[in-house]
């Protein structure tokens, strides 16, 4: 015999129940079968709600009791033929009579109890498992409705009753023997007392009820139909990417639903456990789909080949309650006396840590039982809490417990580090950590809010080694970033399958408008975001990517802003990794730019900025490498700017330097205002960068500047800046004259030497290195002290959004 169990939504409506009876049918031509149902989806929600209503004195009741009774009238109109239907109408109203006169009795006295709970719930399963019933004979199937609650006994422990499993055993096999119908229909959840009263197993109960039956008649196999396809590796309904567990063993099942896999209620997997019984959980909507085996699995060959963890599960609403005092070192029974008292007030404990110096020991229980809990604690301890041994309990809410479960994660080094190793670079908190002595099973309890972050970097961390979601915020839609967006869409399939990342684009922003996507945004999408986006700021920008909490978080400055760095720090904060081109962070204050750098490192993330000096050439990732190693930097000699060099190879006195100047501009090489080029105050912010990355606590105004414009050309608009550059053509072409005079060229250079930076125009001879230098290429000579004798040279295009949006990208992909 097999027991096959269809859930709420299996059974939702006619269209569905039709679904049902197809593997009904199918499944009894093979096997003699009893079929265990759910109330119809929703049911049992409504009749809890319909009753407290009442016992609040809100008349609502009826119009529930109301909806209810018309779509149970509906499915039998829908199923039954019109024939047969008016006794089974009448069987409905008349339990909708007895319901409504229950909820005004709940009305009058204002009291409902759990007694009466599940007197009222009851009506669900017995109504469905009845109407079912009698659409399969009426269809000529060999069908006979088994009342559960008369089967089934249990002690008076209303809502979650425990099962008197000798007698519920005798009576199943009695009434099975007596009755050979090769279907058997009953309701799930539903059972009675000695007194006989309804009493019910506790929600999501159907399940059990189905292994029960399973167990009693030791059945070959059971089967849990519901609306996925199978236990998954995670909540689907979290983790887009969840994918069904073929097989599992009973014992990592158990630990899954325990710590909330839903799809399973947790005391279902016992009776069929101790039978070895397989249970199968399959898709009504996809009968053809695998779905999951549960069993003993067989002893794992191979070891090494084995997936480290099944599946991750959550569970929200959650409470920690910390009893802590010296009263409780060394004291036996302490840690009995709590479980004991937090039993008899029915308090559920889901898991426990105590430190081992035994100063205090933590529990998790759900935020409904806080109350009892406490008020539980206080008068089982209240001597010592009098005599301050213990301090008063300490309540923290609003937490979840994600669970990691896996029989291979037995003896197996490093699973612990690989868990919180990925939430600890995802910016999450851990509160409290339990991992049984069977290693099945590692719980972690975390903020509520980060629930759907931690599942999925957990997820991608344990299940999906193929692809990782990386979710960027781009700021700035400027010549690089247009670039930059380009380049991802273009390389994208490239990163997905040699690095196995996929970026999104999950947010956009340039100075007016911002969308976000949490998908990533299609080509198409961020093409017309200034018509669609909403209005923005860094600020606005800033808190919307830390509510949206997506894992792998970076955000990219493409900006020359001044406001957007200032929320670095704040996204730092929250492990968001930062890329930027922009450079005033990098070359603001000293202690600013170390205190971002210090965030970075104390949250686990990262703050790249290889494109602040040199475009994408590998400058300051260089350095890096070398001070790593133990090199140290002693001077550095550079051509920094793309542009000024563009504008001194270019500037023969033929066209005049303000048309240079324009041409550079125009070819984008410059600032937005080119004089932040030309002033020479972008290159002192870049030796200043380079000298820091060198380790030398540098200033900006420590850095020498002789600035090679006239003064005048500094007043105004840009515009103003080119009236006055034409003005004073003669003075850059006595500076021209007076280079070519000395058989030298002129080149804006930036030098650091014995802790000190200085730049400006010099003139350069034909031997130096930085001679031959064309276009927009910038050069950078290290001398350190393994390169003492030769230097270290670092030459090519310095400028340009294509290589500056290349540099920013490989910094992007650096930094995940
Ligand atoms: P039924 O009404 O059939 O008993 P439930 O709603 O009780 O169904 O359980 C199925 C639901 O459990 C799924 O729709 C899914 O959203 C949820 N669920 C939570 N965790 C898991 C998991 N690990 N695997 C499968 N489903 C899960
Ligand atoms: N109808 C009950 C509930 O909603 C039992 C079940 O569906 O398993 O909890
Ligand atoms: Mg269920």
């Amino acid at each position: 015999m097999k027991v096959l169990k269809f859930g709420g939504t299996s059974v939702a409506n006619a269209q569905n129940i039709l679904l049902v009876e197809d593997i009904i049918k199918k499944e009894s031509l093979k096997n003699r079968i009893v079929v265990v149902v759910s109330a119809l989806h929703g049911v049992t929600d409504q009749l809890i709600k319909a009753a407290e209503s009442a016992s609040q004195h809100d008349e609502n009741y009826i119009q529930t009791i109301k909806n209810l009774e018309e779509k149970h009238l509906d499915l039998v109109k829908e199923l039954i033929p019109i024939l047969d239907q008016s006794s089974w109408l009448s069987f409905v109203k008349k339990r909708f009579n007895d319901l409504e006169d229950l909820c005004n009795g709940i009305f009058v006295l204002g009291e409902f109890t759990d007694r009466i709970k599940d007197k009222i719930t009851s009506y669900g399963e017995f109504l469905s498992s009845n109407i079912i019933a009698a659409r399969l004979q009426l269809k000529g199937l060999d069908v006979i409705w088994m009342n559960s609650a008369e089967q089934i006994l249990t002690n008076s422990n209303y809502t979650n009753a425990k099962v008197n499993f000798e007698a519920t055993e005798n009576n199943l096999l009695k009434c099975l023997n007596e009755n050979k119908n090769q279907i058997i229909i009953a309701p799930g959840f539903i059972a009675r007392d000695e007194k006989n009263n309804s009493t019910t197993l506790g929600r999501g109960g159907s399940d059990y009820t189905a292994s029960i039956i399973a167990s009693a008649i030791n059945a070959d196999e059971l089967q849990i139909w519901t609306d996925v396809s199978g236990m998954m590796t995670s909540d689907p309904r979290l983790v887009s990417n969840a994918k069904p567990i073929p097989e599992i063993s009973y014992a990592e099942a158990m630990e899954l639903s325990h710590f909330g896999a839903k799809v399973l209620y947790p005391p279902t997997i016992q009776p069929v456990m101790v039978k070895n019984i397989d249970l199968r959980i399959k898709n009504t909507f996809e009968p053809d789909a695998f779905g999951t085996l549960i069993s003993h699995k067989l002893e794992k060959p191979n070891f090494e080949n084995q997936q480290i963890a099944v599946g991750i599960s959550n569970m929200s609403n959650i409470a920690l309650l910390t009893l802590e005092g010296s009263g409780m070192i060394g004291i036996p029974g302490f840690s009995a006396k709590l479980f004991q008292c937090l039993s008899h007030e029915k308090v559920n404990v889901i898991l426990i840590t105590q430190s081992s110096s035994e100063h205090s020991i933590t529990v998790a229980i759900h935020e409904k039982d806080v109350f009892n809990a406490k008020k539980a604690i206080n008068s089982a301890f209240e001597d010592d809490l009098k005599l301050k041994r213990i301090e008063p309990v300490k309540i923290e809410n609003h937490l979840s417990i994600i669970a990691l479960v896996g029989e291979n994660m037995k003896s197996r080094s490093g699973v612990s580090a690989k868990m919180f190793g990925c939430l600890g670079n995802n910016g999450i908190n851990i509160r409290a950590i339990a991992q049984g002595s069977s290693e099945k099973n590692i719980s972690i309890v975390i903020s509520e809010k980060d629930i759907k972050k931690a599942v999925n970097v957990l997820h991608e961390e344990f299940f999906e080694s193929e692809i990782k979601q990386v979710h960027l915020y781009i700021c700035g839609t400027g010549n690089v970033g247009k670039k930059l967006i380009q380049q991802i869409y273009d390389q994208n399939e490239y990163l997905k399958q040699n690095l196995l990342i996929n970026l999104r684009i999950a947010g956009l922003s340039n100075s007016r408008r911002m969308i976000f996507s949490d998908k990533g945004h299609s080509e198409n999408e961020y093409k017309d975001f200034n018509q669609n986006g909403e209005d923005t700021s860094a600020e606005k920008f800033a808190q919307e990517i830390i509510s949206r909490n997506l894992r792998n978080s970076v955000f990219v400055d493409v900006t020359a802003s001044s406001e957007v760095p200032d929320i670095y720090e704040k996204l730092l904060k929250k492990s968001i990794n930062i890329v930027a081109c922009n450079k005033i962070a990098a070359s603001s204050g000293f202690e600013n730019y170390k205190n971002l750098k210090n965030i970075a490192r104390n949250h686990s993330c990262k703050f790249f900025f290889e494109t602040n000096v040199g475009a994408g050439l590998p400058i300051i990732g260089t350095i890096n490498d070398m001070i790593r190693s133990g090199d140290k930097i002693t001077s550095i000699q550079a051509v920094l700017s793309g542009t000024l060099n563009f504008v001194f190879n270019n500037y023969d006195g033929k066209k005049s330097f303000s048309e240079i100047v324009a041409q550079a501009q125009n070819e984008g090489y410059t600032e937005p205002d080119p004089r932040l080029d030309l002033a020479g105050t972008d290159v002192a912010r870049k030796i200043l960068i380079l000298a820091r990355e060198a380790g030398y606590p540098l200033e900006f105004n420590e850095i020498e500047n002789e600035s090679f414009l006239p003064q005048e050309c500094m007043k105004g608009s840009v515009d103003d800046f080119y009236n006055s550059l034409s003005k004073h053509e003669n003075h850059f072409k006595n500076l021209l004259e007076k280079a070519k005079n000395d058989g030298k060229i002129l080149k804006y250079v930036a030098e650091f030497n014995n802790g000190k930076a200085k730049v400006g125009l010099q003139h350069i001879a034909p031997e130096s290195d930085l001679f031959h230098l064309y276009g927009k290429d910038n050069i950078v000579i290290f001398k350190t002290l393994r390169y003492s004798e030769q230097p270290l040279v670092v030459k090519g295009a310095g400028a340009g959004a294509e290589v500056t949006a290349s540099g920013v990208f490989a910094d992007i992909v650096r930094s995940v």
